[in-house]
C-alpha cells in the first residue's frame, strides 16, 4: 500500500455502472483518513445525482468533495499541505484528455497521491480518451465489474435505456442517471444501438 512520504503517483478506479467505483474510492478515502493524512477530494458539478459537494457511496458513507467545472481548479483549490487529491466521476468534465492529464501528472510530479475513479467507456463501449490515457500513465489501475442484468455474468458495459429499450447511439453521450437510464451487461448482451 501507499505509505505517507512515498511520492506522487496516480491511481485509477475505472469500470462500467455499478462496478462500485466510488465505494472502492471512499474505502481507500477511508484509510487516507484513519491514517491521517491530508485529503482534497473534488467532484464534477455536473453529477446531480447526490448532495453537492459530497462524495456519497450506496450505502451513505459520505466525504467532503469541493464541486468543480474543469479540472484545472483543482489547482486553484489545493492547499500548501494536502497529501491526497481524489476525484469521482472524472467522466463528467468537459476538459480535453491533454489537460485532464497534463493535470493528473504535474500533481503527481508535485509529490500528490492522485486517485482517480470514472467510466472506462461511454454507452457505446467506446473508451473515454482521458480515461484511456490516465490508464497507461498511472502507477496503479483498477478495472472494476458489475453484474449483468441479463445473464448473471461478470459485466464491462453500461447500456443506455430509454423507456425500457437500449437507446440509439446517436443520442447524447452523457446523461445524468441511476437505475433507470442504464443497465450493467457483459460483452455477449450488450446491444449495438
Ligand atoms: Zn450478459
Amino acid at each position: 500500500m501507499t505509505r505517507l512520504g512515498s511520492g506522487g503517483r496516480i491511481e485509477v478506479i475505472c469500470g462500467c455502472m455499478y462496478s462500485g467505483k466510488t465505494e472502492e474510492l471512499i474505502r481507500r478515502l477511508n484509510h487516507v483518513q484513519i491514517a491521517r493524512q491530508r485529503l482534497q477530494a473534488f467532484t464534477p458539478r455536473r453529477d446531480t445525482r447526490y448532495a453537492v459537494g459530497n462524495l456519497v457511496s450506496h450505502n451513505g458513507v459520505r466525504i467532503e468533495a469541493q464541486p468543480i467545472d474543469s479540472i484545472t481548479e483543482i489547482r486553484d483549490y489545493l492547499r500548501d499541505d494536502v497529501q491526497v487529491v481524489a476525484l469521482d466521476e472524472l467522466h463528467f468534465l468537459d476538459d480535453s484528455a491533454d489537460t485532464i492529464v497534463e493535470t493528473c501528472q504535474a500533481l503527481a510530479d508535485r509529490g500528490l497521491r492522485v486517485i482517480i475513479a470514472g467510466l472506462d467507456q461511454d454507452y457505446r463501449a467506446a473508451p473515454f480518451p482521458a480515461m484511456s490515457r490516465l490508464l497507461a500513465v498511472a502507477e496503479q489501475a483498477d478495472k472494476l465489474f458489475a453484474i449483468c442484468v441479463r445473464c448473471g455474468a461478470y459485466a464491462t458495459r453500461s447500456q443506455r435505456m430509454i423507456d425500457g429499450k437500449p437507446a440509439p447511439f446517436d443520442a447524447p453521450t452523457i446523461v445524468v442517471g441511476g437505475l433507470e437510464l442504464y443497465e450493467a451487461r457483459c460483452r455477449a448482451c450488450f446491444e449495438a444501438g
